[in-house]
């Protein structure tokens, strides 16, 4: 699992500052055929924070993580347990686009990952949603396969709260769009039913939140 309290070199780093410094990034051969670096979307103070694998070509075009044909069923799936995309924050394990959309290697996600680190420290999430294989082992490490671990809780503790880190592996929604059956335990409902259980735990917050 990555060290989310690690003193990284972006510690005195504010949100706009280390987006700012992600975008003149050149630490690793992603940024020689990006068009722009994709750092992140939502709310910097969110108590919700997704991690996906890396920008496609339309994120790679706007800059923007999830709004291709994955994120338009991602923004779906959230809705559809009244979930919004402007309150949660949305951010990759690599802010740069893999040529043809390949796996990012594990060196890139390695270089990459004090930008994540501190993206984490400064959004102070309660609950953290894992999409697909990358992000798994860019965050736990080597551990059980996607389609073992989703659905099931990770906990950690960290510098920034009491309790502890809510993590869960889920389905990328990109594998759903390949997989689009609905029916009871096909890889589209098991999803649906992950992300009811984090609208649960994430009402729990908000509601915590305003007491
Ligand atoms: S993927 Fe990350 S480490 Fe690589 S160039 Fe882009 S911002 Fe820098």
């Amino acid at each position: 699992m990555i060290d989310f309290n690690k003193e990284t070199e972006f510690k005195d780093f504010n949100h706009d500052g280390l987006k700012a410094h992600a975008e003149q990034c050149n630490q690793c051969e992603l940024s020689d055929e990006r068009t722009n670096v994709v750092f992140n979307s939502g709310n910097p103070n969110a108590n919700l924070m997704l991690i996906g694998e890396g920008p496609g070509q339309q994120e790679d075009e706007e800059g923007i993580p999830f709004i291709g044909r994955s994120g338009q069923l991602l923004t779906k799936i959230l809705e559809s347990v009244d979930i919004h995309r402007d309150d949660i924050y949305i951010a990759n394990t690599v802010k740069c686009r893999p040529p043809n959309n390949r796996t990012p290697r594990p060196k890139e996600m390695d270089t990459c990952q004090n930008y994540l680190i501190r993206q984490i420290q400064l959004v102070q999430p309660k609950i953290i949603c894992l999409l697909g294989a990358a992000a798994l082992k860019a965050v736990l490490g080597p551990t059980e396969s996607i389609s073992k671990i989703r659905g099931q809780w990770v906990t950690t503790q960290v510098n920034y709260m009491d309790d502890d880190l809510y993590i869960m592996p889920m389905f990328h929604p990109s594998y759903l769009l390949r997989h689009a059956s609905k029916e009871k335990g096909a890889p589209k409902w098991l999803t649906w039913n992950d992300m009811k259980e984090v609208k649960a735990a994430l009402s729990f917050y908000d509601i915590m939140s305003k007491q």
